[in-house]
């Protein structure tokens, strides 16, 4: 363990994980600043708390623009690699540091070992199910990353844990060097965020870095095969395994479904040739395709960690998903309205739009770098139409334009207030009874809500007016 005492620290954003880096930071000696550009009254209370403690916390516009002296830079997910500061800090061979490397190197020799998980779609969910999997085994576990507490929050929590499941984004993994998790996992790759990467392959390759170092199981999706390539390519500890999880039937080595129930042909013993009967599909809840998927990849992770099959199915059955996901508002007059919310990019919401005969698609926001044409390509057949909002909506209606002029197209002008109100209108007036009004938007949500989940309930208060 390296003494932090005196070690000068510049913390690049103050938002969630850069207030944990900064707090744990100056909680261990060391002296830092941190910076962000953005100045409100909620980041003026955190930098009231950490400047008690000696910290130095700059905000506002100007706050950034010079690096200050520092041994270490440890940025956050907002700021693009391209961020003036940390190419500052590169060039004068100052180390780069995001969250997770952070966390890698607090923890102590002893302490929980991460189950990690990435991909494009279903890491806070399969992250969920492995926590539940893991306390249906009597394991103390938290879920830590992305999907709530971050990670060197848990890593000082005086609090011990048998294990910590990890969701991990490509911003994360970008800065990632040290980390050796027990078992890692790639979901699935589809473009996303391509704006901040600067290239699907650059966006894949920070992917990848999950594998990197893993100790005893590598996890991929058989019907993604660059998943699989990401994990041939990764330097992993001698004797670790390749994993695949599939909807259909598992080789050796694998795990699948076998007539509805999950199998498991990797983690069995050496010389039984029968699978370990896990759970069943039926467990799942909802059971669609993508959920059973998550459901295996979490099942493998589990299964790496020395989880029993009777905890695997257990977890599995006491789990629901969280809020915004594919989740049901109300039927009125015969149409069903659907939040997705959280399909913030054309993967998640292809796999949505896939799952309704027909659908009235709510789409719209921001693209980040993001082209529409496969999306609306496959799936335009089942658009009884389409409502779209937000800053790239003119992206979508193209698409639409070009790949299905047949499809009508409602666009609402996103300064209108109450524009979710004229969304969910012009919905429930192309929809027809036995329709899906679906949002499902591809697209982030920031420039017109405060995050995904105040996305979803103002469709949903809107909804409730109808
Ligand atoms: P993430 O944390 O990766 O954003 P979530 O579990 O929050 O993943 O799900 C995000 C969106 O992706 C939701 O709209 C969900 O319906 C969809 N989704 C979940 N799992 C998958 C999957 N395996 N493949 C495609 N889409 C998925």
């Amino acid at each position: 363990t390296t003494s932090w005492e005196g070690v000068r620290v510049v913390v690049c954003g103050f938002g969630v994980s850069g207030f944990a880096a900064a707090d744990t930071l100056t909680h261990v000696g060391a002296n830092v600043v941190a910076l962000d550009e953005r100045d409100d009254d909620g980041l003026r209370e955190r930098a009231t708390l950490l400047q008690v403690l000696g910290a130095d916390v700059r905000l506002g516009a100007g706050s950034t623009a010079s690096l200050p002296p520092a041994d270490l830079v440890v940025t956050s997910p907002g700021w693009p690699p391209t961020a003036p500061l940390l190419v500052e800090a590169a060039s004068s061979g100052i180390p780069v540091w995001g969250e997770v490397e952070l966390a890698w190197r607090l923890r102590v020799e002893g302490d929980a070992p991460w189950l990690a998980v990435t991909g494009t779609n279903g890491k806070t969910t399969t992250v969920q199910m492995l926590d539940a999997m893991l306390r249906a085994a009597g394991k103390r576990s938290v879920a830590v990353g992305n999907v709530g507490k971050p990670i060197v929050e848990a890593v000082m929590d005086p609090e011990p844990y048998d294990v910590l499941p990890v969701e991990l984004s490509s911003f994360q993994l970008h800065w990632s060097r040290s980390m050796s998790a027990q078992a890692s996992a790639v979901l699935n790759l589809a473009p996303d965020h391509v704006d901040w990467h600067g290239s699907f392959d650059a966006y894949a390759a920070d992917k990848g870095r999950i594998f990197e170092n893993t100790q005893i199981a590598c996890v991929y999706n058989v019907a993604d095969p660059e998943t699989e390539r990401l994990v041939r390519a990764a330097d992993v500890v001698d004797g670790a395994r390749a994993i695949g999880f599939t909807l259909g039937v598992p080789a050796v080595g694998m795990l699948g479904v076998v007539d509805g129930v999950l199998a498991d042909r990797a983690f069995v013993a050496e010389r039984q040739t029968a699978a370990a009967e896990l759970a069943t599909v039926d467990d799942i809840a909802p059971d669609g395709d993508h959920n059973v998927a998550n459901a295996l990849a979490a099942a493998a992770l589990a299964r790496a960690h020395g989880v029993p099959p009777v905890a695997v199915r257990d977890g599995l059955r006491g789990f629901r998903l969280d809020a915004h996901r594919v989740a049901e508002v109300a039927t009125v007059r015969g149409v069903r309205y659907v939040d997705d919310s959280k399909a913030t990019n054309t993967h998640a919401a292809r796999a949505s739009l896939e799952s309704y005969p027909h659908v009235v698609w709510v789409a719209g926001g921001l693209a980040k770098g993001a082209t529409f044409d496969d999306l609306v390509s496959a799936t335009h057949e089942r658009m009884r139409g389409a409502v779209l909002i937000g800053r790239d909506r003119a992206l979508i209606a193209d698409a639409l334009r070009r790949h299905a002029p047949e499809v009508p197209v409602v666009e609402v002008d996103s300064g209108e207030t109450e524009a979710m109100d004229r969304v969910v209108d012009a919905a429930a007036t192309m929809a027809q009874p036995g329709d899906t009004v679906l949002l499902a938007p591809g697209c982030a949500s920031m420039d017109m809500f405060a995050n995904y989940a105040a996305r979803g309930d103002a469709f949903a208060e809107a909804v409730r007016r109808l």
